[in-house]
């Protein structure tokens, strides 16, 4: 949508299919954390500049997405965490990321209430922020209309085919014609590559995540528990508090199925955290999916077939990821030059490193 977003403004020609209503897929069921603590050079200038772009939106929607910058407080529980927290917050002030590492101590004077049993450090960024899906993708969506593209909705693509040019065969039987295809299907990319012969390294698991009723707001950051049996979770500017965390092992496919373990298992892992949330009341439950690639990291390039993009894989950060990325790739796909290093997520990479922060 974003991709889309910045070709329309170039006055291009363009359709987005989808196979259900915009936000069906993995984006309308994610909780809108957006961060700039990772831990390589291309990941946190890009997550800068998508902190700049999701501030922007209300002025340029028309409405608001609630953006907010609460922060994102990261949790060590044993020394090899916080080595890593050390290490990649010193590449994060180098590339001038307000973040800082935190005594168990000064942790707890950002979230009074958490029970720092255990803990060692913290890592601490106050401008990351979070937003809301729904609206961010309506508000692609209004521009994307004033610029005169096309959607087809409750349309799924049943056939791809390369051509001359690329031929789209919908479910209603209408065959679209394009000269560059975007191929962002979320979890779904890889079966539609396959028909094309793309073989991509594209790993969709399943994550659940659950919402409260909405209480008064009590703590501002996405609060990170990086331990294997941790979650993570904010409150969002409503009130409710809303959280996951990463199945181990993880459960793999295209799953929106949500299971039974998982409602007890979160609210544990979150009290243990913040003993006081077992008062909240638990609104509701859902899935979506992580697409995942084999080191973490999104894929975002031309796909090897001319003119065939993709973007995909953005294992468990595509919202936050979306804006900088669709701005990006919308000029490579007009140009073929990248105007800014997009190496880490080229298709020839080696897939051999892993985003240190997943
Ligand atoms: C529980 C959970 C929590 C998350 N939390 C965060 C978070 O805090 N921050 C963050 O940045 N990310 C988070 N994520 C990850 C984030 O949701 C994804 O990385 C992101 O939404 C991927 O966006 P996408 O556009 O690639 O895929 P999608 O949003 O899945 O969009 C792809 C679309 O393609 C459509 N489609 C598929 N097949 C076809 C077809 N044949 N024809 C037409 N259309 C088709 C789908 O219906 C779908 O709408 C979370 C994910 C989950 C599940």
């Amino acid at each position: 949508m974003a991709t889309a977003f910045y070709l329309s403004q170039k006055g291009i020609k363009l359709a987005v299919i989808e196979r259900k209503y915009i936000a069906s897929g993995s984006t309308g069921r994610c909780i809108g954390g957006i961060r700039q603590q990772f831990s390589t050079p291309t990941a946190i200038r890009l997550m800068k500049e998508n902190v700049t772009l999701f501030s922007q939106m209300e002025e340029e929607f028309g409405f608001t997405v609630e953006f907010h910058q609460g922060g994102y407080l990261l949790l060590a529980h044993s020394l090899e965490m916080k080595e890593i927290f050390k290490s990649n917050i010193e590449l994060q002030q180098k590339e001038g990321v307000n973040v800082s590492l935190l005594t168990p101590k000064e942790a707890k004077e950002v979230v009074p209430d958490l029970d720092i049993e255990g803990l060692l450090a913290a890592a601490f960024c106050a401008d990351d922020a979070q937003a809301f899906p729904f609206p961010v993708l309506k508000g692609y969506k209004n521009k994307i209309e004033q610029n005169k593209g096309d959607f087809y909705l409750y349309n799924p693509v049943i056939t791809f085919e390369k051509k001359k040019n690329f031929l789209l065969t919908l479910e209603n039987s209408t065959v679209l014609e394009a000269e560059k295809v975007l191929l962002s299907a979320g979890p779904w990319t890889a079966e539609l590559g396959k028909q094309v012969g793309l073989d991509l390294p594209l790993f969709p698991e399943r994550h659940e995540a659950m919402i409260t009723e909405r209480i008064p707001k009590f703590f501002e950051p996405m609060v990170v528990d990086y331990r294997k049996d941790g979650c993570y979770f904010h409150q969002l500017i409503s009130g409710q508090v809303i959280g996951c965390y990463t199945p181990v092992p993880n459960v793999p496919g295209i799953r929106e199925d949500a299971s039974f373990e998982f409602l007890p298992r979160l609210a544990k892992r979150m009290m243990r955290l913040v003993p006081c949330l077992g008062k909240a009341a638990i609104l509701r439950h859902w899935a979506g999916c992580y697409t995942m690639t084999p080191d973490g990291n999104p894929i975002v390039d031309e796909s090897g077939i001319e003119n065939l993009y993709i973007a995909s894989g953005m294992s468990g950060h595509g919202f936050m990821f979306g804006p900088a990325i669709g701005k990006h790739l919308a000029n490579f796909m007009l140009t073929s030059k990248w105007d800014t290093d997009f190496a880490e997520f080229s298709i020839n990479r080696a897939f051999e490193g892993k985003e240190a922060l997943k």
